[in-house]
C-alpha cells in the first residue's frame, strides 16, 4: 500500500541559515507502481475507444491517446514517491512557512518563501555533512 511518510529536512538561505522542516509525501511500493501504471494506461485507452465516437477530431484523439497510454504509464511506474508539501519554519524572517511540492521536485530544492519572498533551499539531512571530517591516513 502507498504509505504517507515524513522526511526531517533542513531549510537553508543564502546566508547559511538553518531550520528545521519536514517534508510530506507518499511512497510507492513496486505493486503500487505498478497498479497506478496498469490504471493510467487503461484510463488512456479506455478515452481512446470512447473518442472513436467524436466526427473529425477522432483522426487526432484516438491516436493521441493510444499512444499516451503506455507513455504515461511508463512515467508513473518509474516515480518512487509523490511529494507533497514541506512544512517547517523561514530561516529569513523567522515564522513557519508551508511549501506545496510537485511530484518531480527533488532534493535539494531552491525555492522562494511564500511569506517573506527570500531564496531558501530544502536540504537533506543526511546530506548534512559539507565537512566532512578526513579519515586519518595512516
Ligand atoms: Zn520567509
Amino acid at each position: 500500500m502507498a504509505a504517507k511518510q515524513e522526511l526531517v529536512i533542513e531549510i537553508q538561505d543564502d546566508n547559511n541559515n538553518t531550520a528545521d522542516g519536514t517534508l510530506y509525501f507518499t511512497a510507492y511500493n513496486p505493486a503500487d507502481r505498478t497498479t497506478r501504471a496498469i490504471t493510467a494506461l487503461v484510463v488512456c485507452w479506455v478515452i481512446a475507444a470512447v473518442t472513436v465516437f467524436i466526427p473529425i477530431a477522432h483522426f487526432v484523439l484516438v491516436p493521441a491517446f493510444f499512444i499516451a497510454g503506455p507513455i504515461v504509464a511508463f512515467s508513473r511506474f518509474r516515480q518512487q514517491d509523490s511529494k507533497e508539501k514541506v512544512e517547517g519554519t523561514c530561516p529569513r524572517h523567522n515564522g513557519p512557512i508551508t511549501v506545496p511540492m510537485e511530484n518531480t521536485d527533488t532534493l535539494p530544492k531552491w525555492t522562494y518563501c511564500p511569506e517573506c519572498d527570500g531564496a531558501i533551499q530544502f536540504v537533506e539531512k543526511t546530506l548534512q555533512h559539507k565537512g566532512a571530517p578526513e579519515q586519518p591516513s595512516h
